[in-house]
């Protein structure tokens, strides 16, 4: 590791903001968390971890703090909660510059104040090789109203925020060493859909919600096994990352099973707005009593959709 564990810590918690639910923060043996009356603790836990979620050569450190951060707001999203605390276990090789430690941090926190989430602990390690980062992040959510993967019902429509298929796409094209242009935004700088997880959630709207972090594919096959049900899904209606009015910007492949979404999938019986907070919502298909998923061509002529999501670097690192 570049500093000693002690003066690393003393370097993050100098850095880090606090916030209302954080009683103690870091610097004790635990955090201490204010839970608000009537509400039900939410837990989630991502590993960030070199030649698997990012390459040092590819990802400015910033862009590896966010992103860390971004898939725990996420899955708290996905819940319809609200985070009330992040915790950062890191553990950085001795030859792993401070600059990049200092920077990742940058990343971390931008995101972290800009959902007013306080990081109010974790742990430092040196590791053999790289690094590897797990943030936990705690949220909270009003007694019995998570929104669960498990209440989809044949008939429900199924939705989905903002656009799919950009952050794989931005992907491809740096591997294949291209500019990667406005898709770069949605790889370098997710925004987690805490607002339209929460706004939902609040009127009751989701029978069932997952955030797309491994391809819709994938994602929606475990709502699906979940709840016991199947889908369809209209490949015309999949919203793909357009520049101005010109034709898509990546392909329908990268939306089924591209990675790193950050986007919701719900289902609901409900009329839905087409925004939410300010993020455009599509219906793209419908939950069927029939188990599997099938895509819809413009015809409606159905094909079997097999759950292929993003599988990290696996084949190109
Ligand atoms: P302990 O030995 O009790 O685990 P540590 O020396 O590991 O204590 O940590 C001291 C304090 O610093 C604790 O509050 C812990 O949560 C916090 N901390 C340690 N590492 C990190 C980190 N990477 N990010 C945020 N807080 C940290
Ligand atoms: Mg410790």
């Amino acid at each position: 590791m570049p500093l000693q564990e002690k003066s690393l810590i003393k370097r993050i918690q100098r850095r880090a903001r606090s916030g209302s639910a954080v009683v103690t923060g870091i610097g004790d043996d635990c955090a201490v968390l204010r839970l608000p009356p009537g509400h039900e603790l939410l837990v989630t836990t991502d590993f960030t971890i070199e030649k698997v979620h990012f390459r040092r050569d590819w990802h400015r450190p910033d862009v590896v703090g966010w992103r860390c951060l971004a898939r725990g707001l996420s899955d708290i999203a996905a819940m319809g909660g609200q985070p009330l605390a992040a915790f950062l276990s890191l553990a950085v090789a001795s030859d792993v510059p401070q600059k990049w430690v200092d920077r990742f941090l940058t990343g971390l926190l931008g995101l972290a104040d800009e959902f007013k989430v306080p990081l109010a602990g974790g742990d430092t390690a040196e590791s053999p090789v790289g690094i590897q980062a797990d943030i936990v992040v705690v949220g909270s959510v009003p007694h019995g109203k998570a929104v669960l993967r498990s209440g989809a019902r044949p008939g429900d429509r199924i939705y989905v925020t903002g656009e799919l298929g950009a952050s794989a796409a931005a992907l491809a094209r740096l591997a294949a060493e291209r500019p990667m242009g406005p898709l770069a935004g949605a790889h370098f700088g997710p925004k987690p859909r805490l607002a339209v997880g929460e706004w939902l959630r609040r009127r009751g709207l989701p029978s069932a919600m997952i955030d797309v972090s491994d391809g819709l594919s994938t994602d929606l096959e475990h709502l699906c096994q979940e709840s016991h049900v199947g889908a369809e899904i209209e490949a015309g209606a999949i919203p793909l990352p357009r520049v101005g009015r010109r034709k898509p910007e990546v392909a329908l492949e990268f939306a089924l099973h591209g990675g790193d979404d950050y986007e919701l999938v719900f289902t609901s019986a409900k009329d839905v707005p087409a925004r939410i907070a300010g993020v455009p919502v599509t219906g793209i298909g419908r939950i069927t009593r029939a188990h599997g998923m099938r895509l819809l061509d413009a015809e409606g002529r159905p094909r079997k959709l097999e759950a292929r999501g993003w599988e990290h670097f696996r084949g190109n690192s």
